[in-house]
């Protein structure tokens, strides 16, 4: 962090969590640079448009039409509406070089190790010296996606976990690794916290640091104990864990909709594989339910029906 500033950062991915944190920095004045892959078909759009797999537009779609959707949406509050203008799309074959030129790169791809691990390999080929390298990771180690990176690498990279939504969540877990630098650990908390208007807490690089770990057990148990004692229903949990307890937007199903079903699960799984044999091993086993679900595309809110259809 050149004197305490980030002038320009890039975010990589550009789904539910990398386009809203691009917003939240852009609303803050940062220009972001936005990636994603390229897609490997053309939408039924595209092809009625006679477009080409490499035509531009095309190549960079997911983060266009990333930026093109929270244009839309109805700003937090305190946004900027101009924020949109200072988010660049562009894709991880053409543009990836451009990240040289920033201060700071997050990484927020499917939560899969070996995907952020081949990525940030290809971060440290472009990046230049002294850039801050963190993951949005929701749990997966910290020093396990910076195995095999160099010692200026390691001293650089850490865990900027934002919590969904990102624009609204006040809430932001710091997760250093065994080598990331202590003194640029204290810089990101007053930056989040100062620039970003973050709460921050410093967590430990433990499977799903604080947050997941206890809020997966929770909904996992929830989930066990609605089938055990028969006849729970969503809707009702809902009512209970929602509105009844004053939180009209955080009722456990809707927020499983609202993070993805997939992403859940790869949340889960990460606990599950990870911790001994016993009875809190088995709450993180995948219930058949969500896999079904998973299985069906019903994702959440990603994919328009989950516990609940979007309308
Ligand atoms: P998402 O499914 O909305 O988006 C994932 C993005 O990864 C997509 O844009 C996709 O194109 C991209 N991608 C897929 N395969 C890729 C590859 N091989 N290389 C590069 N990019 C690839 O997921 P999300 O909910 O935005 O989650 C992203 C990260 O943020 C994950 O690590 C997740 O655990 C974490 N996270 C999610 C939430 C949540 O509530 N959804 C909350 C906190 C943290």
């Amino acid at each position: 962090m050149m004197n305490g500033t980030i002038r320009k950062a890039a975010v990589i991915g550009s789904g539910i969590m990398g386009s809203q944190i691009a917003a939240h920095l852009a609303n803050v004045g940062i220009p972001t640079l936005l990636l994603d892959i390229v897609p490997k078909e053309l939408s039924e759009e595209e092809a009625r448009k006679g477009l080409a797999l490499d035509n531009p537009a095309v190549r960079n779609r997911y983060a266009a039409s990333a930026i093109a959707k929270l244009a839309k949406i109805k700003p937090a509050p305190l946004y900027d509406p101009s924020f949109a203008s200072r988010i660049t799309p562009g894709n991880l074959e053409d543009d990836l070089s451009q990240i040289a030129h920033v201060d700071w790169i997050i990484e927020v791809v499917v939560e899969n190790l070996d995907v952020k691990k081949s990525l940030f390999e290809k971060i440290e080929q472009y990046s230049k010296p002294g850039t801050i390298i963190t993951s949005n990771t929701s749990g997966i180690s910290i020093d396990a996606m910076a195995e095999g990176r160099s010692a200026e690498f390691q001293k650089q990279f850490l865990g900027t976990h934002f919590f969904n939504p990102p624009r609204y969540m006040k809430l932001l877990e710091l997760v250093p690794g065994e080598h990331t630098d202590p003194e640029l650990v204290q810089s990101m908390k007053q930056f989040c916290e100062r620039v970003l208007g973050k709460g921050v807490v410093i967590a430990k690089d433990t499977p799903n640091f604080i947050g997941n770990r206890i809020g997966t057990y929770g909904l996992l148990v929830t989930l066990q104990e609605m089938q055990k004692n028969g006849g729970y229903t969503v809707e009702e949990v809902d009512a209970v864990t929602g509105p009844a307890m004053g939180r009209p937007k955080s009722a456990t199903f809707r927020t499983l909709d609202l993070v993805g079903l997939d992403t859940f699960i790869h949340v889960a799984d990460n606990v599950f594989h990870q911790i001994e044999e016993g009875a809190e091993k088995e709450v993180f086993r995948t219930p058949e339910v969500l896999k079904g679900m998973a299985q069906r595309k019903w994702l959440g809110e990603k994919s328009g029906q989950g516990f609940y259809r979007k309308v």
